[in-house]
């Protein structure tokens, strides 16, 4: 049994003594000069599941970039995130706002838009995509949606010099760490293969982000196992295992020849190198940006992770060689880090946006045959996945058959089911009648646990202490935002269409997806080879605006910043 407290307040992390073990790394020689202002270093390791990170972390060598991070910082176990809708968009816009999504806004990665298609929660038509050469044709990405601020928003507010750089392969990834006056926000806008921003926040692309050649160079390269014998000696399936999506020309098979991919930009997300571009773009960033010279703000989300782990599962030969060199990358980055300022001159905070789920084929796991219940609550019964387009054909038949011809239903947006204007002007006997069918349908459907009339929600939601399934749904909705939560059995997820039918996906309330690892690491303030049990997701936030030295973000409960408030 740990000696480490099973809670932890932010107060208590920055000042967390009673588990300290071993000394931090004596700085290298010579130091640079330790820099005048906080420069805080955020990495967003997407789909990083607290249990992945339980399992494997210790398998990793000692000289990578999560042992180093583990020894000369604090380990959160499991930070637990408070809603059920645990995706990308929800998990970072809780990360850097330390509010749920019920009060953010941000309450999907996707909502339903005009003819039924799902559109990015951040779409935005009163933008523009911005690339290297000028402005592309096509709506950007802005926090328009977003009803509260973040911890960019209020370093900005604070220092408005800071120096404010969030980057991702998805805009998802990025967006809420800049917050809405970055000094640059820039992701991968896959349908154009370019680095992107938005004319929400800059009319130009930043020289550094356009790592065209980067780019152009890890698409020709070759994806092969790091370190065979370390992938086999720990992988529980084959290379081949059943389930895993085979991007056209991508096999599932190692070598991964991304050029021979029909679409080298997919291949090239679903690949460790998408990780290692952003690294060094992020580097190339502090240099161009004058990092340290002002407050500093290095929000990276690293995709490749999230995208390996769609395709193939967590359990994978992919996802394994993954993370082993996504440790080594970032002892890489680390001593980039080191080189510019100090060991002592920066502060980073890993963690992960939300968890993982194995993919149906993996045979029977270990965890499920263990004396002791698993503490993720991972399945073990036969799991489903869900197609949101069958899901949604169902539901319109079964609004027909109760209602008489009409439009009733206008598509499912996972993990929500959206009414027509015509259906949600019903009357209430109608609209009961509606009700009852789309329930019915939908719990008859394999793979369902729950389904939720999002308009009959208690206001307020229950507080953090309750975690059941009610409440944390509770938390994910936005007041009128959907009709309807459809919740899924443990195990069981929506088709997430990457490879369609094949992979895994996330977004359950259960906490094989709802925790993550939080690794805290500034020399001299938290303490050096300290672990602890769990925390709550707005703890990230909160350490967060601590290394920043800002004052105003209000972290305890009442927990929300409206937009505009007086300073
Ligand atoms: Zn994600």
């Amino acid at each position: 049994m740990s000696r480490c407290p099973r809670f932890v307040a932010i107060a208590a992390l920055l000042t967390a003594t009673a588990c300290a073990s071993p000394p931090a790394t004596p700085p290298a020689s010579p130091a640079p000069p330790t820099p005048a202002h906080p420069i805080l270093v955020t990495l967003v390791v997407d789909q990083l599941a607290a249990w992945i990170a339980s399992d494997r972390f210790d398998l990793l060598p000692s000289d990578g970039g999560f042992a180093r991070l583990r020894r000369e910082g604090t380990t959160v176990r499991a930070m637990r995130y408070e809603h059920a809708v645990t995706d990308t968009a929800p998990g970072h816009s809780a990360l850097y706002t330390g509010v749920v999504p019920a009060v953010s806004g941000i309450f999907a990665n996707e909502v339903l838009a005009e003819g039924g298609r799902s559109a990015s929660v951040l779409e935005d038509p009163a933008t523009r995509l911005v690339a290297e050469g000028g402005v592309i044709d096509r709506p950007g990405s802005s926090l328009a949606r977003l009803k509260v601020e973040t911890l960019a928003d209020e370093l900005r507010a604070e220092h408005p010099d800071a120096t404010i750089i969030a980057l991702s392969i998805k805009d998802r990834g990025a967006l809420f760490a800049a917050g809405r006056h970055p000094t640059a926000a820039v992701w991968l806008d896959v349908k154009s293969n370019r680095f992107v921003t938005s004319t929400a926040f800059a009319k130009t692309l930043p020289p550094w982000a356009a790592a065209t050649l980067a780019l152009r160079h890890a698409e020709a390269s070759t994806w092969d196992l790091l370190d065979r014998s370390w992938v086999t000696s720990h992988s529980a399936t084959p290379d081949d295992e059943a389930g895993e999506g085979d991007i056209p020309g991508y096999g599932t098979v190692f070598p991964h020849h991304l050029g021979a991919a029909q679409r080298p930009e997919l291949a090239f997300r679903t690949s460790p190198f998408a990780d290692d571009v952003l690294l060094a773009m992020g580097l190339a960033a502090l240099d161009a940006e004058h990092a340290g010279e002002h407050e500093t703000l290095l929000a990276l989300s690293l995709s490749a992770n999230d995208y390996i782990s769609h395709t193939f599962g967590p359990d994978s030969w992919e996802a394994w060689d993954e993370l082993l060199r996504l440790d080594r990358s970032l002892a890489t980055f680390f001593t980039g880090l080191d080189s510019r300022f100090g060991t002592n001159g920066y502060a980073v905070l890993l963690t992960a946006d939300h968890g993982s789920n194995a993919m149906p084929e993996v045979g029977r796991h270990a965890f499920c045959d263990a004396p002791a219940p698993d503490a993720w609550k991972r399945a073990c019964a036969p799991a489903h996945r869900v197609m949101p387009d069958d899901l949604a054909r169902t539901l319109v038949a079964a609004a027909r058959d109760a209602l008489g011809p009409g439009d009733w239903v206008a598509g499912v947006s996972d993990p929500y089911v959206y009414l027509t204007p015509a259906a949600r002007t019903l009357d209430a006997a109608r609209r009961a009648t509606l009700n009852d069918a789309l329930k019915k349908t939908t719990l008859a459907t394999p793979g369902v646990a729950a389904f939720y009339d999002t308009h009959a929600l208690p206001v307020p939601c229950p507080p953090f202490a309750d975690e059941s399934v009610d409440a944390l749904v509770c938390r994910s909705v936005l007041p009128g935002a959907a009709d309807f939560y459809v919740v899924l059995r443990p195990g069981s997820f929506f088709d997430p269409s990457i490879v369609v039918g094949k992979g895994t996906s996330h977004g359950s309330p259960y906490l094989y997806d709802r925790t993550v690892p939080l690794l805290a690491r500034a020399p001299g303030r938290i303490a050096a080879g300290a672990r602890v049990e769990e925390a709550t997701f707005d703890t990230f936030a909160a350490t967060a605006a601590s290394m920043l030295g800002i004052t105003q973000l209000v972290l305890l409960h009442p927990r929300v910043i409206p937009v505009g408030h007086s300073r």
